[in-house]
């Protein structure tokens, strides 16, 4: 699939609202860095968006232990979260017309315990940072970019590895096969090309 541009009022106002007030704890703080981070790579990089929190929502944010629902039209879709990886989902209300394909909502649904092993559902949660990474890339799912970033290169490519720290608070996430720790968050040039395009 190609990259979702968003509808042309949301276009206009070069801001996507997230709502995400129902959620605490390490998420909730993983939420708050990851739209500061992302505002700031935004702004130094020329895409012209902004997420700002609040209602009403373009973006839906809640955590899950596996199952999730969502209303497209006023019937809920059900999908279940894979646990075994680390990751999230987002799901989109997207229009088409004869011509274009636009995105009306998106959903963003967060493992309630992204473990530091996923394949391990006894090992311990991942950190903060870890939290961050992740949500962060759900964003850009959210803002319109739909396949992984082919080369293996910051927050949005297809595979990360986690590098578990002392602790939960130094955790960190390296694109696969990489030595680059994250955070800070780090938008490739193809990442942002792509942001680019859609929010120009
Ligand atoms: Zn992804």
């Amino acid at each position: 699939m190609p990259d979702v541009p968003w509808n042309s009022s949301v276009l206009k106002t070069g801001q996507l609202t997230v709502e995400a007030s129902a959620i605490h704890g390490n998420w909730g703080a993983a939420i708050t860095a990851a739209i500061r981070e992302l505002n700031t790579l935004f702004k130094s990089n020329n895409v012209n968006v902004s997420l700002v929190t609040g209602t009403p929502a373009n973006v839906t944010v809640a955590t899950t232990t596996g199952a999730y629902t969502f209303p497209v039209n006023g019937v809920n879709q059900t999908g279940t979260l894979r646990t075994d990886i680390l990751h999230g989902v987002t799901r989109s209300i997207d229009y088409q017309t004869a011509s274009t394909r636009s995105r009306d909502h998106a959903y963003t649904f967060l493992p309630v315990h992204p473990r530091i092993n996923p394949q391990d559902q006894t090992s311990r949660d991942a950190g903060e940072p870890v939290l961050r990474v992740i949500v962060a890339h759900e964003f850009l799912h959210a803002l319109g970019l739909d396949a992984h970033d082919p080369s293996f290169n910051g927050i949005f490519a297809g595979t990360l590895t986690l590098n578990e720290g002392r602790g939960p608070a130094q955790d960190t996430v390296s694109p696969w096969g990489t030595t680059t720790k994250m955070p800070p968050l780090v938008l490739s040039g193809d990442t942002v090309t792509r942001l680019r395009a859609l929010w120009p």
